[in-house]
């Protein structure tokens, strides 16, 4: 599957807003978005002319699929289930994208972004209800016990993650026993919780036409 490999920065900067790609280096002062929060590119400086309503819907679907670390054709799919449940499709969307396994164990704080939770969620770093799962895209549900394997819980990385994380503040919908590195499903989340800049209409009017 194509996936992107180049700066993850630039996505940001192209977006127009910060999409937390490099867990803490996005808290520092080194955030490229900080820095220049100008589109990326030789021409990134300069003014742009009006954007169109389809400009605008694109770089709002562009700015959730890349916050999420989907490709289109993952996202798409996420859209379609969404839009086969009952409810308003794009809040759907995001309650959808936000139950997965890899954002989940971000939430958590188990790990320091989403990329890195699909990274550790593969070589089964994570147990639900104490068996094995290495699909990211896998829904959390409500009474879920999502912990860190035995073998894994003296990973460096995991302690220092958590510990930030728990700095920043756990989203009402997650319980999280920092001692045992265990956490809940409290509730589905709802869509006051995803508190990040999306306009989810926008994109389900882009994928509406
Ligand atoms: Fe985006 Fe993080 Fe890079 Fe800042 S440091 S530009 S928030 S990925």
């Amino acid at each position: 599957m194509a996936r992107y490999r180049g700066s993850v920065c630039r996505l940001c900067r192209r977006e127009n807003v910060k999409l937390f790609l490099k867990g803490d280096r996005c808290y520092s002062d080194k955030c490229a978005f900080d820095r220049r929060g100008y589109p990326p590119g030789q021409h990134g400086q300069r003014r742009r002319g009006k954007i169109s309503d389809y400009g605008i819907q694109l770089r709002e679907k562009q700015k959730a699929k890349r916050m999420y670390g989907l490709c289109e054709k993952q996202f798409h799919m996420f859209f379609e289930r969404a839009d086969r449940q009952k409810g308003i499709t794009g809040i759907n969307l995001l309650i959808l994208l936000e139950r997965r396994l890899d954002n989940v164990v971000y939430r958590l704080g188990f790990v320091n972004s989403r990329t890195q939770g699909r990274h550790f969620v593969r070589h089964n770093h994570f147990l639900v209800n104490g068996k094995k799962v290495n699909i990211p895209s896998y829904l959390v549900k409500v009474g879920d016990v999502i912990s860190v394997r035995e073998k894994s819980r003296n990973i460096q990385a995991i302690g220092d993650a958590v510990d930030a994380m728990v700095r920043r503040g756990i989203p009402q919908w997650l319980d999280l026993e920092k001692e045992n590195l265990k956490g809940s499903i409290k509730a589905m989340p709802v869509r006051e919780d995803i508190t990040m800049p999306i306009q989810e209409q926008l994109i389900v009017e882009l994928y509406s036409k």
